[in-house]
């Protein structure tokens, strides 16, 4: 069973609370963990603030904590094989991609625990006798939504440098991905973080997680995740005034103009969209091709598709299962959507043999293309599907968008 983490102890719920840890591998329980409620969340919340105002951490000088996070970091690494393999199992990920998003944790507190004491001031000249600077604190304590599709990255990425600044952070991972979250916060305590630098509760969205963005004497609150939530936290940080980061989901498009190289484009778009199941808020979900190379280049991406392979993460191939039931669901209500709307199956991928009977396994599937109000081209599907579209004008559609990071993201252009 796994604990929460709160003020430097290893604790259950309070109330005795679990739930089940279900693995997409093969939609089995392999462990529990404690269902965490306001009460815990208070707790936490209390830790963090009593570290940050009489605790050790407030105390603790920009020096030091970059120290103990790149030993953090250097722990991280240790550990690394034993925190893939939780990772894996927990969210599907074959092993290989289970295993980058561990050294990718390892290098945000190596990073940020770089960069702790290189963040200054200012003075400003104003007129004689005055003297004027800026001075940056920390918000003081800091929450934490994490998602389930990168949660190890996520974590680091949030986290890190927000202990680097010196605040104390109270987290609450996602209730489908969040083992690896609390073993790196164990190992937090393991190389002497200070009890309520670090706090993590698990628990259900509705429950630990609104709590947590309700909570009155938080400072901060980040959220990763789908829109609807992100709505509800903006609100309750307005509620109590704090400032609020949203990360949502997107709907991106590939854009490949006459002159892209098919050598390069096409893997990076089969890649774009399947890689981690399609569960990245920036996977390459529409494909918008330019007329004069459409055939051609729609058959070299139904070839690549249809050599995708999903599997259990030992197999390690192109992508493992969706994370949980209700997402296995949502991806192919779209499929099937895309079907009565009269799509076709261009091509799709294969479900490797061996792969347990109940495990969250979807194949890559590529759809003719679709109209512009469908479902399928205009809904984030977070999924490894992927609409297609010929345009005679896709150029001049996306300048005339004028939104640059399209080109800033193009890979297969006339820029590379
Ligand atoms: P979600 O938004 O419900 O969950 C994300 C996090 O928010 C989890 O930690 C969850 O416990 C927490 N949460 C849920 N309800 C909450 C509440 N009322 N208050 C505070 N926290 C709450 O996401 P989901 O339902 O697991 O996934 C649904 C969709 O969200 C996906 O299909 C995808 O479109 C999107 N999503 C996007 C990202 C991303 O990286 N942008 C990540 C995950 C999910």
């Amino acid at each position: 069973m796994a604990n929460m983490v709160i003020n430097g102890q290893s604790v259950a719920a309070q109330n005795g609370g679990t739930l089940d840890v279900i693995s997409p591998v093969d939609g089995k329980s392999f462990t529990t963990l404690p269902r965490g409620q306001a009460a815990d969340v208070d707790l936490a919340v209390k830790a963090a603030r009593a570290a940050l105002d009489s605790g050790a951490w407030g105390k603790t000088t920009a020096l030091d904590r970059g120290r103990l996070l790149v030993r953090l970091g250097e722990s991280v690494l240790e550990h690394h094989e034993e925190l893939s393999l939780l990772e894996s199992r927990d969210t599907g990920k074959p092993l290989s991609t289970a295993r980058a998003d561990i050294t990718a944790l390892a290098r945000y507190f190596e990073f940020y625990g770089g960069a702790a004491d290189k963040v200054h001031g200012q003075t400003i000249p104003y007129q004689e006798d005055y003297s004027v600077q800026v001075i940056r604190e920390p918000l003081g304590v800091t929450a934490h939504i994490i998602p389930w599709n990168y949660p190890a990255q996520m974590f680091g990425r949030s986290v890190a440098p927000a202990l680097a600044m010196g605040n104390a952070a109270v987290v609450k991972p996602a209730e489908d991905a969040c083992l690896s979250i609390v073993s790196t916060a164990e190992l937090a305590l393991e190389v002497g973080f200070p009890p309520g630098a670090l706090n993590v509760v698990t628990g259900l969205g509705e429950e630990a997680g609104a709590a947590l963005s309700g909570h009155s004497d938080i400072n901060f609150v980040t959220f990763t995740g789908s829109n609807e939530v992100g709505v509800l936290v903006q609100q309750a940080a307005a509620r109590n005034a704090v400032k609020c980061v949203l990360e949502l989901g997107g709907k991106s498009a590939h854009i490949v103009f006459e002159d892209a190289s098919f050598k390069r484009a096409v893997p990076a778009i089969v890649k774009g969209i399947v890689h981690n199941a399609g569960q990245t808020c920036t996977a390459g979900s529409r494909l918008l091709v330019q007329k004069s190379i459409y055939e051609a280049f729609m058959k070299a991406v139904a070839e690549a598709f249809a050599k995708t392979r999903v599997g259990t993460p030992e197999m390690d191939l192109t992508c493992g299962p969706v994370v949980n039931r209700s997402q296995f669901d949502r991806v192919n209500r779209y499929i099937a959507r895309g079907l009565a709307d009269g799509l076709k199956i261009v091509a799709e991928g294969t479900i490797a043999d061996g792969v347990p009977a109940d495990g969250y396994y979807v194949k890559p599937t590529l759809f003719s293309a679709a109209a512009h109000e469908s479902d399928l081209f205009t809904q984030e599907i977070f999924g490894p599907v992927l609409d297609r579209e010929r345009r005679a004008s896709a150029t001049r559609r996306a300048r005339h968008q004028g939104r640059p990071g399209v080109y800033q993201r193009l890979w297969c252009g006339r820029r590379y």
